[in-house]
C-alpha cells in the first residue's frame, strides 16, 4: 500500500474536476485495502472514499478531509480461471476481464466494450449498456466492511442487484475486493461474433458519445418505474409509441433533456453535451459547481414538467 498526502483528485478523476485529497492510499490487492483501512483507523480517519477509474464520480473541489482509497490495477494479473470462472482483483478494469475471456475462450461481457470501470465500480453501479447489464455475468463478490474489517462473501441473489443499482451501493460500508464471473466457454464462431459486438461497440460510443470531452457518462438514470413512465407519458402521449417500442417501456433521458430545451446549454465551462444531452461534459475547465448548476437546472425544470425528480446516476460527493 501507498501513501501520498495532499493529493489533487482532479488528475485522476474522468471529469478532471475535483479537491485535494488528504490521504490517498493506493491499493492493488486485498491485502493493501486491509493495511488501508488499518490506517485509517489508526489515524481516527471518519471520511473514506473508495476510486475505481473515477468515471462516474463528480467531486466538489474542497478539500476532501479524508482517506480516498485508490484502486490501481495490479501489476501481476490476478485473473484465474477454471471451467467458467474468471476471478478478478476490483482494480482491475472490466476490459482486463472482456480480453482475458476472449484469449481463454470465453463470452459473455463482450458488450461491455468501451465502458470504462474497474470490476469494482461495474458490480457496484451494476452496469448496463446495449440491453445488457453486468449482474447477468456475476457469480460472487468479496467485500471487506470499512467498519468491523470483516470479509464478506455474496452470491449474486444476495448482491441484491437492480437497474444501476446493488448491496454495494446502498451500503458505503463495503468495499468490493473481488468478483467472481461466470462466463460461458464459447467456439471459434462463438468467440469471432463476441469479438465483432466488442468492436461495434466500441465503434458506437466514439460515434454517438462526447468521449472527446471529461465527462462521467450518463449523469441521470433513465425513467424506469411504470408510474412514472406513465406521468411522463400523460404530458407527452406523442411518445407512447417510441418508448413501447424502441425504449422497451422506458423513457431515455437524453430525449427528455433534449426536449426539455437544455442540448448544448452552457454554464461556466460545462455544457450539455450536444451529441448525447444525457452527458455534460467539461468542456473547459469546467468546475463542480458548473456541473452542478446544469444538473439543478434540469431536475428543476423535470419537476415542473411532470411532478417528480429524475435520479442521477452520476455519484456526486458534495
Ligand atoms: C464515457 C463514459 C461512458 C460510460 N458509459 C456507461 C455505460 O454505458 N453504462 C454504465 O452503466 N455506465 C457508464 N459510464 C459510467 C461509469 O463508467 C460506470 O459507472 C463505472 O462502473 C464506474 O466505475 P469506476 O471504476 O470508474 O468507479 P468510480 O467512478 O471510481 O466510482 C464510482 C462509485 O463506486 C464506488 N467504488 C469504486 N470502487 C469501489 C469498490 N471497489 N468497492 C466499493 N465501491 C467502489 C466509488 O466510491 C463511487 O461511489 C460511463 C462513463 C463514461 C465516462
Amino acid at each position: 500500500m501507498k501513501i501520498v498526502e495532499q493529493f489533487p483528485l482532479a488528475d485522476i478523476l474522468y471529469y478532471k474536476i475535483g479537491g485535494v485529497a488528504r490521504y490517498l492510499l493506493i491499493v492493488q490487492s486485498k491485502e493493501d485495502v486491509l493495511q488501508a483501512l488499518d490506517f485509517v483507523k489508526k489515524n481516527n480517519i471518519i471520511k473514506v472514499l473508495p476510486i475505481g477509474l473515477g468515471s462516474n464520480l463528480l467531486l466538489n473541489d474542497a478539500l476532501f478531509d479524508g482517506a480516498v482509497l485508490l484502486f490501481k490495477k495490479p501489476e501481476t494479473p490476478l485473473l484465474t480461471t477454471s471451467d467458467s470462472i474468471v476471478e478478478s482483483f476490483a482494480a482491475q478494469t472490466l476490459d482486463d476481464v472482456i480480453q482475458f475471456a476472449f484469449a481463454n475462450s470465453f463470452i459473455g461481457i463482450e458488450w461491455a466494450g468501451g465502458l470504462p470501470t474497474t470490476v469494482g465500480g461495474a458490480v457496484r453501479g451494476n452496469v448496463g449498456a446495449f440491453g445488457s447489464e453486468i449482474k447477468k455475468s456475476v457469480s460472487k463478490v468479496f467485500a471487506i466492511d470499512i467498519q468491523t474489517l470483516e470479509q464478506k462473501e455474496f452470491t449474486n441473489e444476495q448482491c441484491k442487484f437492480n437497474y444501476r443499482d446493488s448491496i454495494f451501493k446502498q451500503n458505503k460500508n463495503l468495499l468490493i475486493t473481488s468478483v467472481e464471473f461466470l462466463l460461458q466457454k464459447a467456439d471459434t464462431p462463438q468467440l469471432e461474433e463476441a469479438k465483432k459486438t466488442y468492436q461495434k461497440n466500441i465503434e458506437y460510443r466514439k460515434t454517438n458519445h462526447p468521449v472527446e470531452y471529461p465527462s462521467c457518462g450518463s449523469v441521470f438514470k433513465n425513467i424506469t418505474q411504470k408510474e412514472e413512465v406513465e406521468k411522463i407519458l400523460s404530458q407527452w402521449p406523442d411518445i407512447k409509441e417510441v418508448s413501447e417500442n424502441k425504449w422497451h417501456n422506458k423513457i431515455a433521458m437524453g430525449y427528455i433533456i433534449n426536449r426539455l430545451g437544455f442540448t448544448g446549454k452552457i454554464s461556466g465551462g460545462a455544457q450539455v453535451s450536444d451529441k448525447h444531452s444525457n452527458y455534460i461534459i467539461n468542456k473547459n475547465n469546467a468546475t463542480f459547481k458548473d456541473v452542478v448548476t446544469l444538473i439543478d437546472e434540469i431536475k428543476k425544470k423535470f419537476f415542473d414538467t411532470f411532478g417528480f425528480y429524475p435520479e442521477p446516476e452520476v455519484q456526486i460527493v458534495y
